[in-house]
């Protein structure tokens, strides 16, 4: 039985985690849940889940679902910053689900790596943040660090298992690997008029094609700036250069990411897009469990079809293959400045076709300095974030 704590419980992720854990009540438990604001959803999850500990990182927040818990369920109730980093690294905790949306995921998910736990990492803004120092804090507390980004996964499916426990310092090289493959469906614009981007609504750009996600990942695809953190993100997880890493636009996303062999064999996961597979796989590995999903109808899916990407209509890819190559700082201020810009397009102060307008001016005004603990990161994302402030306020 392991005892799980889901951080970002209120979310896509935390939904799908929660779904996996009741297909198999024998072997997880929902010790802790955390979220930021939402009482309504976590009340309804403790009345369903009955976790032994709710905690809500608004103090207001924790307050309203402390009065509104029947007391006879005895959930603890806690708030805050330091209580968050202190529940991931108690000794009762076996496997986090690292859910939190963005940066704000980035101190919970670090503690739990430093406190050597099965860190389930969905939160992919961390890694494109901390990049080496998660990897280092990694290795040195050996936690068990399993990617449930559907593509990680799927890339990690593919390589071979002395490859797979090497995660984070992986020799593709030396595994006869040529490159990783990460494919993306290209979201709701791959085929729309460049001439319309600019006016595109959100309700339009988080319409995914195949995909039912939260807002911020949803808006991310339309931009294929997810494709483009998920590219920094493998960069670290699979130790791949420049060279061993490619996208390629797959419509269906019913191939999820591919390895390619020096031999010529290319080995690719598919299954239906539900996030439920990749985490039922992360939270089994290397077993499996059932996971609730359809098995994928070959006959249904019909066709599979790959195209190159346009950088002219997703500026925001290249921004992030161009900064993975710049290191680690430049990651941290795209991080920081697309969520920025991103909520603003979310809250109608921006066009869509003005996030990669902000991030690119980001890039190249912030200053860069080298980051080498979490207070420098957090002090760059912070003055980053300060900047983009600045340039959607002038738009
Ligand atoms: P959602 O927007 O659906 O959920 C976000 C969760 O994060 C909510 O539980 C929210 O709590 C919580 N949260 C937000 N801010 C804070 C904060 N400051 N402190 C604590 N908790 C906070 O996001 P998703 O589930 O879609 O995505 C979560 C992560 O997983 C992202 O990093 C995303 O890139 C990644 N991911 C998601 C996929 C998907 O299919 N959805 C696929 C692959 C990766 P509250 O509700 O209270 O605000």
């Amino acid at each position: 039985m392991q005892n799980m704590v889901i951080l970002g419980a209120t979310g896509s992720i935390g939904a799908s985690t929660l779904s996996v854990i009741e297909q198999n009540p024998n072997d997880y438990r929902v010790y802790a849940l955390v979220a930021h604001t939402n009482v309504d959803k976590m009340l309804a999850l403790c009345l369903a889940h009955r976790p032994k500990i709710a905690l809500m990182v608004d103090e207001a927040a924790a307050q309203r679902l402390k009065q509104s818990l029947p007391s006879q369920l005895n959930i603890q109730v806690l708030t805050g910053e330091a209580e968050l980093l202190a529940l991931v690294s108690g000794s009762e905790v076996d496997t986090v689900m690292a859910a939190i949306v963005g940066a704000a995921g980035l101190p919970a998910t670090l503690a739990a790596v430093k406190a050597g736990k099965r860190v389930l990492l969905a939160n992919k803004e961390a890694l494109v943040m901390s990049g080496r120092l998660f990897i280092d804090e990694m290795q040195r507390s050996n936690a068990q660090v399993l990617p449930v980004d559907s593509e990680h996964n799927a890339i990690f499916q593919c390589l071979p298992h002395q490859v797979q426990e090497e995660i984070g310092a992986c020799r593709l090289d030396d595994a006869g690997i040529a490159s990783i493959l990460l494919t993306g469906s290209g979201g709701p614009f791959l085929n729309s008029d460049l001439d319309l981007l600019a006016d595109m609504t959100p309700e339009q750009a988080c319409k995914h094609p195949n995909w039912s996600m939260g807002r911020k990942i949803s808006v991310d695809s339309a931009s294929m700036m997810n494709k483009g953190l998920e590219y920094i993100e493998a960069r670290w997880l699979f130790n791949a250069s420049k060279d061993q890493l490619k996208v390629i636009i797959h419509p269906q996303s019913v191939i999820h990411s591919m390895v390619q062999y020096k031999d010529g064999s290319v080995l690719a996961q598919m299954g239906n897009p539900d996030m439920r597979t990749p985490i039922a796989h992360c939270m089994a590995y290397p077993e499996r469990i059932y996971a609730g999903v359809e098995p994928l109808d070959f006959f249904k899916v019909g066709q599979l079809s790959f195209l190159e990407p346009d950088f002219n209509r997703f500026p925001c890819l290249a921004l992030a293959i161009d900064a993975c190559e710049q290191g680690q700082e430049a990651t941290t201020v795209l991080n920081a400045a697309n969520e920025l810009a991103v909520d603003a397009f979310l809250n109608g102060q921006i066009r869509f076709t003005d996030i990669a307008k902000i991030n690119e001016q980001c890039l190249t005004k912030v200053a860069q300095q080298s980051l080498h603990s979490l207070e420098a990161i957090l002090a760059l994302d912070g003055e980053a974030r300060h900047l983009a402030a600045e340039l959607i306020k002038r738009l």
